[in-house]
């Protein structure tokens, strides 16, 4: 195949060139690293079938141009991360919603297979654990930043599975829970990575809220293996997929795990939410995967478990601190 992967120098997106390289296909990656990193590329850039331009997806001859020149679009391309979302929701709303407008407009036009990264955050303050992909989907006030990032990618969805039922655009959505691994920034908020860097520094590990709240991580190489499966199973198509991992843990002991795997001796603190985002900030309590469905479709089964997960990330950041020192 030939692939276009949108938002490619992020931190899934590059995985993902890796894996599609690695299975033989060509990769040409548009991003204009507003979150993504060049290192994340720097070890692709010699490779054949490898290709990349640093541009905007909202640059419509050049997305065209790559759409018409591949068979598949990844379309990552988006603002990610609950900090960013809260600090900069503008460019939260118009990339979300018009970067994914002018692919879909594009590929529809030669028939192109769209793989949507859309995201676990759509099921909002659901408390119907696990989270079945036709569930309902409870969204907070448009006064709380926050459900703006579930709102852009719940809107992503809605217009692909229009352009999939008006004009047969084959199109395949994909909500991903809690992605991690190497590479990933904690910049934007992240937890795995803002934990891990806290406790190698010996800095407090700022738990947020009660820290009573669950997640269920997915490992990146898992979720890339389970996009590239959807994408060779022609009855994906027109349809919603949840991609993760559905083992549970709470944030704080997600903390101690961090804690006692890095071996650190940083102290673990407690911050209110409305100090850590914003005043009347709402989490979700609990956000766990059903991934029955695309279970019985490819056979999907995660491989990586947390442990193994933190033991990667662990190791990641400290060749990177012994780098920069
Ligand atoms: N979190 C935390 N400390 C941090 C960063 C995040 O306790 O330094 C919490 C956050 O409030 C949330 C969970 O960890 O309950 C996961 O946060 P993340 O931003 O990684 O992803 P989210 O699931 O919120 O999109």
């Amino acid at each position: 195949m030939k692939t276009l992967i949108t938002g490619g120098a992020g931190f899934i997106g590059s995985h993902l060139a890796q894996a599609l390289l690695d299975a033989g296909h060509d990769v040409f990656v548009l991003d204009d690293l507003s979150t993504g990193s060049i290192d994340n590329i720097e070890p692709l850039k010699t490779h054949s079938r490898f290709d990349y331009a640093i541009d905007t997806i909202t640059n419509q001859p050049v997305l065209a141009e790559h759409i018409d020149r591949c068979d598949v679009v990844f379309h990552l391309a988006a603002a990610v991360g609950v900090q960013l979302i809260i600090d900069a929701p503008v460019r939260t709303i118009e990339t979300n919603v018009g970067g994914t407008e002018v692919v879909l407009k594009h590929a529809a036009k030669k028939r192109k297979l769209v793989v949507i990264a859309s995201t676990s955050e759509v099921y909002g303050k659901s408390t119907a654990i696990p989270f079945r992909e036709d569930a309902d989907l409870v969204l907070g006030s448009t006064r709380q930043h926050r459900w703006a990032y579930a709102c852009s990618k719940a809107i992503d969805e809605f217009l692909a599975l229009a352009y999939w039922k008006e004009r047969r655009l084959p199109v395949i959505i994909l909500r991903l829970f809690n992605t991690v691994g190497p590479r990933q920034t904690g910049r934007y908020g992240m937890v795995i990575p803002t934990f891990v860097r806290q406790a190698l520094a010996g800095d407090p590990i700022t738990v947020f809220g009660t820290g009573t709240q669950t997640r269920s991580f997915g490992y990146v190489g898992d979720v890339v293996r389970g996009m590239m499966a959807l994408v060779d199973e022609p009855r994906a198509v027109g349809d919603v997929f949840n991609l993760g991992n559905s083992g549970e843990i709470t944030i704080r002991e997600l903390a101690e795990l961090v804690k006692t795997m890095a071996k650190s001796d940083s102290e673990i603190v407690t911050i209110p939410y409305a100090e850590a985002y914003e005043r009347g900030f709402e989490d979700m309590p609990r956000r766990v995967p059903d991934l029955t469905k695309i279970k019985h479709l490819v056979g999907y089964e995660p491989r990586v478990q947390l442990p193994d997960i933190l033991t990667g990330v662990i190791e990641h950041h400290r060749a990177q601190r012994k780098e920069y020192v």
